[in-house]
């Protein structure tokens, strides 16, 4: 197990560029899973690919378990990295691709058994050992590559959005599957992603990128309900947290702490808004409300609502009805840096 670090980290790919990543300042924990999350081209890949040694940096330093490595190759950082893509040899079986990194390395042939006993036992893919990659479903050949990854006993482990070649059935309970494996393995990880779902999942901490620049770091609890600023607010959440520009402050709150009549009563000190919804999406277990404020501050400003599909209201497309938002659940916004502020001013 160790620890990365990552101090002032930027890579310019083309110099007088904007870097694909700017002053990284990152520490992961002991046996963490860290989620980097971001969308395409924010340097997720980039990062990932100078802590594993693969990118040399523009400036910066990366430290595993303490010790400056930027300029160890990556096998001498004891990294271990699964790619979107599980380039897995296909002339090889199953049990030869995954000693293969041992046999490289020289290992005997008994300890090439041991380990790889030992990496696929917490996997259950034994039972797979003489087929070859092009005889394996999506899911094993993605358990297959982890195999092969873990079979040095890295201390560090990299994944570059590993599930995205799944269906999404698939996906979810390999999500689980490789949650679970990291938690037993207790090896350090660091997971790209650009999913926000399994970032959220999957995260002890998530690392929120935008343009090669990290915007917060938290748990998932922290960045999904204590959002740094606009751009985190708006990338976590499905639909996003309603942004309000008004006047002096931006107001945002979530779609589902916009609610309707009848639940306002019970929820404590609140403010009220007439919603006009211009048309709904029924979505199984709940409801996606969709229309804009009439009247006050945020007159015409369009909002998104999430309630509980069992939720009885007559709320037709075309009526207007007043929903109100807790205090607590109203979040602010500076309107020139777009950062969380603490002054809780509504204009009224
Ligand atoms: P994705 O989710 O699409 O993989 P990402 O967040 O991983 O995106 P990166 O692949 O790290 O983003 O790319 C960050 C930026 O650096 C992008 O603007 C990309 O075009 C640029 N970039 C990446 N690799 C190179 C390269 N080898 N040469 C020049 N520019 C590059």
């Amino acid at each position: 197990m160790a620890v990365v670090e990552t101090r002032k980290l930027t890579k310019v790919f083309k110099r007088g560029h904007l870097g694909a990543v700017n002053n990284v300042d990152l520490e992961s924990r002991e046996g963490e899973f860290l989620v980097l999350l971001g969308p395409s081209g924010s340097g997720k890949t980039t990062l990932l690919r100078m802590i594993a040694g693969l990118e040399e940096p523009t400036s910066g330093d990366i430290l595993i378990g303490g010790k400056v490595v930027n300029d160890l190759t990556p096998r001498e950082r004891r990294i271990a990295m699964v790619f979107q893509s599980y380039a897995l040899y296909p002339h090889l079986s199953v049990y030869n691709n995954i000693v293969f990194p041992l046999k490289a390395q020289g290992v005997d042939k008994e300890g090439q058994r041991k380990q790889a006993e030992w990496a696929t036992s917490l996997l259950g893919i034994q039972h797979l050992f003489e087929r070859k990659p092009r005889e394996l479903s999506g899911g094993e050949r993605q358990r297959v590559a982890l195999a092969r990854a873990i079979v040095r006993e890295p201390s560090v482990f990299l994944l570059d959005e590993p599930l995205s070649n799944l269906d999404a059935k698939l996906r979810a309970s390999a999500r689980e599957e490789l949650e679970q494996f990291q938690k037993r393995l207790g090896t350090t990880t660091i997971y790209v992603t650009h999913d926000q779902v399994e970032a959220m999942a999957m995260g002890d901490r998530v690392v929120v990128m935008s343009q090669g620049v990290v915007r917060q770091i938290g748990t998932p609890t922290e960045v999904y309900d204590e959002p740094a600023d606009t751009f985190v607010a708006t990338f976590l959440g499905s639909p996003p947290m309603n942004i309000i520009p008004a006047e002096g402050v931006i107001a945002g709150f979530r779609p589902e702490h916009f609610l309707p009549p009848g639940v306002a009563e019970r929820m404590g000190a609140h403010v009220s808004y007439d919603f006009h919804i211009t048309h709904s999406e029924y979505l199984g277990a709940e409801r996606i409300l969709y229309g804009a404020i009439q009247g006050g501050p945020f007159d015409q400003h369009r909002v998104i609502s999430r309630i509980p599909a069992t939720h009885d209201a007559d709320l037709a497309d075309g009526s207007v009805h007043t929903f109100a938002v807790a205090d607590r659940d109203l979040k602010f916004f500076d309107p020139q840096t777009e950062k969380r502020t603490t002054v809780r001013r509504l204009p009224s």
